[in-house]
């Protein structure tokens, strides 16, 4: 089969590798229909995940059918049409059975990272009945792809974590998929405010598009002054932080209201200063989290009642013969390979 091999820092191909095989019982073998390229990936190729070794089929997210099951899968059958979180759980750990699945002792993320990934014509997904999901007959099997990992760490990591409330106000700093992941599934609480910050204009047009109040293009270094005008002095309930520099998260520190949270969802490559000189009598609660991919059933569902439509992250279809050229829109943008 073919695979996006990563072959150390700043190198990848296209390889021949042999079909995947089931190693344990709770394994399965998913063909894959769709995939995607992440933040993630990205940061890979950058060096930045010790964990991930050259030579791995990079990729965590995707749909698919079932090629094979091993004799311990009970849940799901050749033939059916899956999608794969990004997170895999053995569903019986102490992470697990606090729905902590990112910490899961045995899985976690370990596609396209500890082991091979999604972007290749098959793969093996481990502890298969508790890591994937049926695909329902009458689902876009397209706007699945962004349930595997973009929107629920937009919705756990940022909006749950943020305790986003009706008529809270909310910032977003960071308007790359991830952000816009976490302003799409905001306004299923309805706050009165989503100030959404980036350096480029176009993702803020796009921001616009799908529903933020009030955008602020942080190049002229002002935008925490501009977002405490707007809140008349007080600040947001929520900062969102959804692009992983030192810069970004210190941008939050400076905005976040007394008794409000600071959501960080951005991978953090070096350290950032925390300011407790100025925060250490606001009430304030920082919040960090790896999505564990707990909300999945409920975003299912939200997709399927079309209160949410993912569709609208999906902006570049490529082939999978194509998916070498399917990188190079993303190393246009760099920040993006800071989000997750
Ligand atoms: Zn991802
Ligand atoms: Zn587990």
């Amino acid at each position: 089969m073919k695979a996006l091999i990563y072959l150390g820092p700043g190198k990848k191909a296209v390889e021949e590798r042999p079909k995947p095989e089931i190693k344990t019982p709770t394994d399965a073998i998913v063909k894959i229909r769709k995939t995607t390229i992440c933040g993630t990936d990205l940061h890979i190729l950058k060096g930045d995940v010790a964990t991930c070794q050259p030579g791995r089929v990079l990729g965590h997210e995707g749909t698919g059918v079932i090629d094979q099951v091993g004799s311990g899968v009970t849940a799901f059958k050749p033939g059916e049409r899956v999608l794969i979180s990004c997170i895999s759980s053995c569903g019986k750990c102490e992470y697990c059975r606090k729905q902590t699945y990112s910490h899961c002792v045995s899985g976690g993320w370990v596609l396209g990272n500890k082991i091979d990934g999604t972007q290749a014509e098959f793969v093996r997904i481990p502890h298969a009945d508790t890591s994937l999901y049926r695909i329902p007959d009458d689902a876009d099997e397209e706007a699945l792809v962004m349930l595997s990992d973009i929107l629920p760490t937009g919705f756990e990591c940022g909006v749950l974590n943020g305790k986003v409330q009706p008529g809270s106000t909310v910032a977003i700093v960071g308007s790359g998929p991830i952000g816009l992941a976490a302003l799409l599934t905001a306004r299923f609480y309805s706050p009165a405010e989503i100030i959404m910050v980036d350096l480029d204009d176009n993702r803020l047009e796009t921001a616009k598009r799908f529903g933020a109040t009030v955008v602020i293009n942080s190049a002229d270094g002002n935008a925490a002054k501009a977002i405490m005008k707007l809140t008349s002095g007080r600040g947001v309930d929520t900062a969102i932080e959804a692009v992983g520099l030192p810069a970004t998260f210190e941008l939050c520190e400076a905005i976040v209201a007394p008794g409000g949270t600071i959501a960080n969802v951005g991978v953090h490559g070096v350290k950032v200063d925390l300011h407790l000189e100025h925060l250490w009598d606001r009430n304030i609660t920082i919040t960090t989290r790896l999505v564990d991919t707990a909300s999945m059933p409920m975003l299912l569902e939200t997709l399927r009642s079309r209160k949410l439509d993912p569709t609208l992250l999906i902006t570049h279809r490529f082939t999978f013969g194509h998916i070498l050229d399917a990188y190079d829109p993303l190393r246009a943008r760099p920040t993006r390979a800071r989000s997750r």
